[in-house]
């Protein structure tokens, strides 16, 4: 099979020839059909994210149809469409897992990290956590729901059941789905972007916000939470200061720059900051039974699998509007 793999962080994946991955006792094999472009890939390959097991192949929103099953697996079907998503493992046995937080394990192992991901023609996973992915949607519309809609999801429970205002800061993959979800739950969308990112903000509004503007600029009303996909920390303190009085500020990105220092008036109030790290089994089967219900439709832009750097590139200069999706 091709694959595109990182030898080293800093450099540029390469296109290897590799014998086709076979399925071990519980795994299947999946012919990708496509596979999202992260974020999180970006910080993979930059190693901003350090503990990644080298050489691997990124990629950890991926949709393709199943083509073998290795022994005990139970449930799936040769030729059944399934999504694997970033939280490849979790050990079931430590504190986190035992009490229902394995998005929190203490021995993880994430796709496109420590297992090898979706950058590729084939790619085996554990079926545990695997998901079907019946549905009318295609294949490379799907892609992005196995992170983007994922992590959005659970960031947008994080925000609370009574939040009317919603703030997103960052109008990318993530966003964009958020917003329809947050639109069907008859909440208020109020969407920020870089300074000056007019096409990002026009997505934004067409998306379902109600107002969309530069991430320096005060909102037309008090916010009830804000969601930060963008991984830039100055962010936390703005968003602090346009939530309400016991509000909340997600940070929905699993890296970010520094965080400045702010005055605690802006906290002050029983404000909170809070992340969202990883995913559980249950958030991915909650989301993706709500998603076609919407349903969500997702901005896709396509890449070749040689294609994988530029598709990276074109994720890091901003040059998207919604998600960069492979096509192996
Ligand atoms: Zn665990
Ligand atoms: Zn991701």
């Amino acid at each position: 099979m091709k694959a595109m793999v990182l030898e080293k962080p800093g450099q540029p994946l390469q296109l290897v020839e590799r014998p086709d991955p076979l399925p071990g006792p519980g795994q299947v094999q999946v012919a990708v059909s496509a596979c999202g472009v992260c974020r999180t890939d970006l910080h993979v390959v930059d190693g901003d994210l350090n503990e990644a097991r080298l050489p691997i192949i990124p990629g950890h929103e991926i949709v393709g149809k199943i083509t073998a099953l290795g022994d005990g697996v139970d449930g799936f079907d040769i030729g059944e469409r399934v999504g694997i998503p970033w939280l490849g493992y979790s050990c079931g046995c430590c504190r986190y897992c035992v009490s229902g937080d394995e998005n929190l394990c203490d021995e993880p192992g994430f796709t496109g990290y420590q297992i090898d991901g979706g950058y590729a023609e084939l790619t085996v996973a554990d079926a545990r956590y695997c998901f079907a992915l019946p549905g009318p949607q295609s294949d490379a519309e799907s892609a992005p729901w196995l992170c983007a809609g994922l992590i959005g999801y659970r960031s947008l429970m994080m925000a609370g059941e009574d939040c009317q205002r919603l703030g997103i800061y960052g109008f990318g993959a993530a966003a964009h789905i958020v917003a329809q979800i947050a639109r069907y739950q008859q909440r208020e969308v109020y969407a920020f972007t870089s300074p000056g990112d007019t096409a990002a903000q026009a997505f934004a509004l067409e998306m379902g916000a109600l107002w969309a503007g530069d991430s320096n600029q005060t909102p037309p009303c008090d916010l009830d939470a804000a969601i930060i996909f963008a991984p830039v920390g100055s962010l936390v303190p703005a968003a602090l200061r346009a939530v309400r009085k016991g509000g909340i500020v997600v940070c929905g990105g699993i890296h970010m720059s520094e965080i400045p220092s702010f005055p605690y008036h802006i906290l002050w109030g029983e404000r909170m900051i809070r992340s969202v790290a990883n995913l559980t089994r249950q958030d991915a089967l909650d989301f993706l039974t709500l998603a076609p219900q919407i349903p969500v439709r997702t901005r896709v832009e396509e890449f070749p699998l040689h294609q994988a750097n530029e598709a990276l590139h074109a994720l890091r200069s901003g040059n998207l509007t919604g998600a960069a999706v492979l096509r192996p």
